[in-house]
């Protein structure tokens, strides 16, 4: 079992399997991000992600989620998928939704069900001077067919003040008839994406705006939940807010990273990374390493609470962005 100093047992894996993306968000993937060492790094093959994983899943793991950069965008991410899904986890996959129609029948031999699909805006406008592309309807075509073929459905949407907070209600709107899951997340800073205290539209202030017009029941959150979630009578679907920022939520935290490049993060903030992938390819035993890297994971957001900066306006980032770390 992999537990830290605070007792908390890791059992949640998110893996990276590419840092490259087909949509550039500049909050997530900024065009002035450092390259340096990452950007020379060798990435992990299939077999190297594959005994990488064995090796968390001896340890405990239970869940495996592929991120990225955009998953579907690596080549043999069908093959990725299909070797993750012969370990005994749940196995499920962040995604923007764009290439989703090439691998339902993947997600299903997978026995994948849970799939949660990016989408900022219900604007095609807006949408397209986000991610830069004109995907909009590809995107909520997929999410349709992947409700049609019965997956869970989540919709991450990062809220940022007067760029999208105007849509709060209109997702909410969409629940009523669809039984999809929208999120609503906290805009975080991350290196180089021009995050501001004044972009950030907080979990209040979401809650505010839905009051105005729905009546909705706080549903009870699992001990490793990072959505609060909300419940509308009479809608089919249901919203939550990941409130990293205002209200973090590190104490019943699960989760441990693998990028793309074979470095494991102990936390989405942590300024630390272990080279798991060099020690495998030196062929090190990185049981102990991953072992090590949990034990010295910091109480809260990776240590970064006790720099009084935290959280204003020169909030320190390290080197990765969002897209070298899968979110
Ligand atoms: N390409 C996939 C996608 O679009 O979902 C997976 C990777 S993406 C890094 C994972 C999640 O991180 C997305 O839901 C994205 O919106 C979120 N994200 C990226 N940058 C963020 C930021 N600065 N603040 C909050 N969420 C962010």
């Amino acid at each position: 079992m992999l537990v830290d100093k605070f007792n908390r047992i890791h059992d949640y894996l998110r893996i990276s399997i590419t840092d490259k993306c087909n949509l550039r968000c500049n909050y997530c993937s900024p065009e002035d991000l450092p390259k340096g060492a990452f950007a020379n790094s060798p990435r992990m093959n299939v077999d190297e992600i594959d005994q990488i994983a064995s090796v968390f899943v001896k340890a405990g793991v239970n869940k495996i989620r592929i991120t990225g950069g955009e998953p579907l965008v690596r080549r043999d991410a069908k093959e990725i998928i299909l070797r993750l899904s012969k370990h005994p986890v749940e196995l499920a996959i962040t995604t923007n939704g764009v290439f989703v129609h090439e691998f339902i029948e993947t997600f299903k031999e997978a026995g994948l069900r849970s799939v949660n699909v990016s989408l900022d805006s219900l604007k095609k406008d807006k949408y397209f001077s986000i991610t830069k592309r004109d995907e909009y309807h590809r995107v909520i075509e997929n999410i349709n067919s992947l409700l049609a073929n019965n997956f869970h459905v989540k919709v991450n949407v990062v809220v940022m003040k007067t760029f999208n907070d105007s849509e709060i209600l209109d997702f909410i709107e969409w629940t009523k008839n669809t039984p999809i899951h929208v999120r609503f997340i906290e805009f975080m800073p991350f290196s180089g994406n021009e995050w501001s205290t004044e972009k950030v539209f907080s979990h209040q202030q979401i809650l505010d705006c839905i009051s105005a017009k729905y009546k909705f029941i706080k549903l009870v959150n699992e001990k490793n939940d990072t959505a609060k979630k909300f419940f509308i009578p009479d809608h089919q679907g249901t919203f939550a807010i990941i409130s990293t920022m205002s209200e973090p939520f590190c104490s019943g935290c699960n989760r441990m990273r693998l990028t793309a490049d074979g470095k494991m993060y102990n936390c989405l903030f942590a300024k630390q990374e272990v080279d798991l992938l060099g020690s495998l390819r030196q062929g090190k035993d990185i049981a102990p390493i991953i072992k090590q890297c949990v034990m010295e994971k910091y109480a809260m957001l990776g240590g970064n609470n006790e720099n009084e900066n935290w959280g204003k306006e020169n909030t320190e980032t390290r080197e990765r962005s969002m897209i070298g770390l899968g979110g």
